[in-house]
C-alpha cells in the first residue's frame, strides 16, 4: 500500500512521528492509502525551509517563476489520467467528473497566474503638482494554505498557485481526508525542478497541522477554504498575531427559478447545481425557490431526472453520482433527510443509503434526496448539508423570494433563472450574495472576484484579488 509522504525543502520525507493514518476510499470504504500524521516540528521544518527560500524565490524574475509553473501546469496535463484515477479514488467522485473538470482546473490554475504576473501593472497617484505616489505590491514572504476534500488537488492549486506566483514561499495542508493528489503535485514540482523549500506540503489532521500552521509566528498569510467553524477557530487564532486571512467558508446557495425561464435548460443545469460531485461543491444551489405558477411541473419533471441520475461505481464511466467522501459525512447527511422528516417536509425521492455490489458493496453511497413541504426558516433550509439534498419551495413574488434566500448566515452564490433581464439584475443586486449566476451555474471566469459574504468567508479568491492578497501594498510618496 502507497505511503504518502511530506514535501519538505524539495524531499519527499517521512513525519517526524513515524506515524501514518489510514486513508479510505469511498467507494469501498477500505484503506487504499496512508497518509502522514505530522504534527508542529514537521510544520516547523517546512516553514522553516520556506523562509530560507523566499529571499531567493521573492526576486526571481517574474518571467522565470512563470517558466516554472507553467512547466507544473504541463506535467500536470501530461499525468491527467492517472491525476484522474487518484482524485476519483480518494474523493468518491465520479472518474469522467475528476477527468473533466478537477484535474483541467488545477493545471489551468497555474497557467491562469502564471501568465497573470507577466501582465500586472502599478497604481501612481500623482497629488497636484506637489507630489507623485506609486504602488509597490510585494510578497508577503511564507504563506499558509490549508484546503478541504471536496475539490482537492482543484482547491488546493487555487490558492498555492497565486501564492507562488506573486512570489511567496508556501506551506500548505491538504484534507488529509484526501491527500493523494497533493502527494502527486509534490512529485510534479520537484519533476519541474522547482527550487527546493519553495512549495513545502505537510499531510496530517487539521488539529495538529491546520493549528500549527496557523499559529507559526513566521507564516503570515492564511488562505483557507473549508467549514464556517474552523474558518472561525483560524480567525480567533490569526486575529491577535494581525496575520492576513482570506476564508472560503460554506454556503447554503438559493436557486431562484421564476415562470418565465426557458424550462428544458433550467431543468438541466438545475440538477447539475443541486447535485454535482454529490452535492459537495459549495457553491450547489440546495435550496430551490419555485414561482408558483411553474411549481407543480418543475417539480415533477425536477424528481424525475433526479430519481434517473445512477448512483454507482465512480471509476464507472455511466455513474453520475459516486460515494460520500466519508461514513462520518453520509451519516451527517443522512440525519438531516430524518430532520427534514421530523420537521415536516416530505421525502419525494432518494435519501436512502444504497448497497451496491461487487467491489462497491461497503461504500458510502446515498441517493440523492429532493424533499419539499419545509419552511424557509426551518433548519433543513437554514444549515449547510453538503451533500446530495436539495429542497422545493414555491414563491409569489420577488420580494418574498429575495427575502427567503437572503434568511440564512451563508451568503456565497445564488442562480437566478428567469428570461426577464431587468429583473435578474434588479434582483442579483439585492441578494446576500458573493457570487450571484443568472441562467447558468459554475461558469467560472478565473480572472473574476470569487468568495461570500457574511458566514460564507472574509475577502475574494481569483484574479488580481488573489495576487493582491498574497502581496503588501506599499504607497512610494515622491516630493516634486
Ligand atoms: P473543514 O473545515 O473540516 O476542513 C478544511 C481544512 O481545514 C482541512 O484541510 C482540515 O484538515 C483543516 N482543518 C481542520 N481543523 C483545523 C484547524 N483547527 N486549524 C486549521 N486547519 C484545520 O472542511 P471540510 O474539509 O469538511 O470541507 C467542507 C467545507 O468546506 C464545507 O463547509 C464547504 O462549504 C467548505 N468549502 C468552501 C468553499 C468556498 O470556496 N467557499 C469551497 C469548498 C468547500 P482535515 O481535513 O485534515 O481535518
Amino acid at each position: 500500500m502507497e505511503h504518502i509522504r511530506n514535501y519538505i525543502n524539495g524531499e519527499l520525507v517521512d513525519p517526524r512521528s513515524g506515524v501514518w493514518l489510514p486513508s479510505f476510499e469511498p467507494a469501498t470504504g477500505a484503506v487504499h492509502v496512508r497518509v502522514p500524521d505530522s504534527g508542529v516540528a514537521d510544520v516547523n521544518a517546512a516553514a522553516e525551509s520556506a523562509a530560507a527560500a523566499f529571499p531567493q524565490w521573492s526576486k526571481t524574475p517574474a518571467e522565470e517563476r512563470s517558466r516554472l509553473l507553467l512547466r507544473i501546469a504541463e506535467l500536470i496535463e501530461r499525468r491527467a489520467n492517472e491525476l484522474a484515477a487518484d482524485e476519483s479514488r480518494d474523493n468518491g467522485k465520479p472518474l469522467r467528473l475528476a477527468r473533466a473538470v478537477d484535474i483541467p482546473r488545477a493545471a489551468k490554475n497555474f497557467r491562469f497566474f502564471a501568465t497573470a504576473i507577466l501582465h500586472s501593472s502599478t497604481d501612481a497617484h500623482a497629488t497636484d503638482a506637489t507630489a507623485v505616489n506609486y504602488t509597490l505590491r510585494q510578497p508577503i514572504g511564507v504563506a499558509g494554505c490549508i484546503s478541504p476534500w471536496n475539490l482537492p488537488l482543484y482547491l488546493f492549486t487555487w490558492k498555492i498557485a497565486p501564492a507562488l506566483a506573486a512570489g511567496n514561499t508556501v506551506v500548505a495542508k491538504p484534507s488529509e481526508i484526501t491527500p493523494l493528489t497533493a502527494h502527486r503535485l509534490a512529485e510534479i514540482c520537484i519533476e519541474a525542478g522547482l527550487p527546493r523549500g519553495v512549495l513545502n506540503i505537510v499531510h496530517g489532521t487539521g488539529a495538529d497541522v491546520g493549528e500549527a500552521i496557523t499559529k507559526h509566528p513566521g507564516i503570515p498569510a492564511i488562505s483557507f477554504t473549508g467549514g464556517t467553524h474552523t474558518g472561525a477557530r483560524i480567525a480567533r487564532t490569526a486575529a491577535p498575531m494581525f496575520k492576513k486571512l482570506s476564508l472560503e467558508l460554506g454556503g447554503k446557495n438559493p436557486t431562484i427559478i421564476f415562470a418565465d425561464c426557458d424550462f428544458d435548460a433550467t431543468l438541466d443545469t438545475v440538477v447539475r447545481s443541486a447535485f454535482s460531485n454529490q452535492g459537495e461543491i459549495c457553491l450547489c444551489g440546495s435550496r430551490i425557490f419555485i414561482e408558483r405558477p411553474l411549481y407543480s411541473r418543475f417539480r415533477d419533471a425536477f424528481v424525475q431526472r433526479v430519481s434517473a441520475l445512477r448512483v454507482g461505481d465512480p471509476l464507472d464511466e455511466k455513474t453520475d453520482q459516486g460515494a460520500l467522501v466519508s461514513e462520518q459525512h453520509l451519516e451527517k447527511v443522512l440525519g438531516y433527510v430524518a430532520l427534514a422528516r421530523e420537521e415536516g417536509g416530505t421525502v419525494l425521492c432518494g435519501g436512502e443509503r444504497v448497497a451496491l455490489n461487487g467491489r462497491c458493496r461497503e461504500g458510502w453511497f446515498m441517493s440523492p434526496a429532493v424533499i419539499e413541504g419545509l419552511p424557509f426558516s426551518c433548519r433543513t433550509n437554514q444549515e449547510e448539508i453538503f451533500g446530495p439534498v436539495a429542497t422545493l419551495m414555491p414563491f409569489d413574488d420577488e420580494e418574498e423570494v429575495t427575502s427567503m434566500a437572503n434568511s440564512t448566515p451563508y451568503g456565497l452564490a445564488a442562480s437566478i433563472w428567469t428570461s426577464d433581464l431587468s429583473r435578474a439584475h434588479n434582483m442579483a443586486a439585492r441578494l446576500h450574495s458573493g457570487i450571484v449566476w443568472i441562467n447558468c451555474w459554475m461558469l467560472r471566469d478565473l480572472r473574476t472576484p470569487f468568495g461570500g459574504m457574511k458566514q460564507s468567508g472574509i475577502g475574494r479568491e481569483g484574479g488580481w484579488e488573489a495576487l493582491h492578497f498574497f502581496t503588501e501594498a506599499k504607497n512610494i510618496c515622491v516630493k516634486l
